[in-house]
Parts: structure tokens; C-alpha cells; sequence
């Protein structure tokens, strides 16, 4: 049996409220990177971690406090998710992190079935920093409603 954790992205997970539906799918069904564990090998997923977060060029070892929750309890492979293939300018970074801390750890590049990155990158910009129907800052409905036309705003 395959012990495995998957780490996904912040941006997809906590921004933009991916629940890893399609991710846990692919893996129920052994598609799109679960595909190499064998149908009939039980697979136990024992944890999904998300990023925290921008950890900077100063501190790529932060990912480390998020991957020992899992890291820690006989973990055989840590899928980084799709999206953070597509997305994550660190990932590399955090490869070498994980590999220094967790030796025999297996780290797999990715999770379901992948999607045409620069596609995804325009759809995850475009949830992120809407042009369409953008829905209004905090800010902007503030000022909105304070605002009397000709009078600048004073605070
Ligand atoms: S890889 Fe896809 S399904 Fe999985 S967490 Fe990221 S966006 Fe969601
Ligand atoms: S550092 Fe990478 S994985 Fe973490 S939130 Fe940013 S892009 Fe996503």
C-alpha cells in the first residue's frame, strides 16, 4: 500500500475555493498522475496540505512547516497538485526543501489529468484579478458610498 499526501497551491485552494475535487477524483480512478500506482495496490491518501504562501525568495523553507504535518507519518509520495505545476514559481525550490528534510521521500509532479498550462494560467488570473463584471473592492464600495460628487473624500 502507497501511503501519499498532496500539497496544492494557495492561490487555487484558498483564494479561489478549489476543494480538490477533480484532484481526489483522478486519484480514486487512478488517472492523470495516480495512473502509476497500480489499480489494485490500495492507495491511502493521508493528508492534503495547501501552500501557505508567498514565502519569498528569503525563505523557501517555509514550505517545510506545511509538508511535516504529513511528512512525518510514514508518507511514501508527496504530489505536488496540478495547479502547482502550472502556477508555482518555487517549486523547484521547494523540491530541494523537501528532499533535503525527507531523503526517502518520493516527490511526483502533479495530481489529475493536466490541463493546457498557459490556458490555465489566463483562467487563474482572470478569478484572481477579474476584468469582467469585476466585482468591487472593499475599498471601491467604501468610497462608493461615501463619496458625494465634487466633494473629495476627507478621513
Ligand atoms: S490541481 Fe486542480 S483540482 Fe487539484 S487543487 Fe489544484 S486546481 Fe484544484
Ligand atoms: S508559493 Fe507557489 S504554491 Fe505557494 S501559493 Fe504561491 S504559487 Fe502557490
Amino acid at each position: 500500500m502507497a501511503r501519499i499526501a498532496i500539497l496544492t497551491c494557495s492561490n487555487c485552494t484558498q483564494e479561489t475555493n478549489c476543494a480538490a475535487v477533480v484532484c481526489l477524483g483522478d486519484l480514486r480512478k487512478r488517472r492523470g498522475l495516480f495512473a502509476r500506482y497500480a489499480k489494485e495496490e490500495p492507495l491511502d491518501l493521508i493528508g492534503l496540505i495547501n501552500c501557505a504562501g508567498c514565502p519569498t525568495l528569503a525563505a523557501p523553507e517555509k514550505i517545510l512547516r506545511r509538508v511535516q504535518a504529513v511528512a512525518e507519518f510514514k508518507l511514501d509520495a508527496l504530489h505536488f497538485s496540478y495547479c502547482m505545476t502550472a502556477l508555482c514559481p518555487f517549486i523547484e525550490k521547494y523540491q530541494k526543501f523537501i528532499n533535503e528534510s525527507y531523503p526517502d521521500l518520493e516527490i511526483v509532479f502533479g495530481t489529475h489529468k493536466p490541463i493546457e498550462k498557459q490556458e490555465f494560467r489566463r483562467g487563474v488570473k482572470e478569478l484572481l484579478c477579474p476584468t469582467i463584471c469585476r466585482p468591487q473592492t472593499m475599498t471601491e464600495m467604501v468610497k462608493g458610498t461615501l463619496e458625494v460628487p465634487g466633494k473629495p473624500l476627507s478621513f
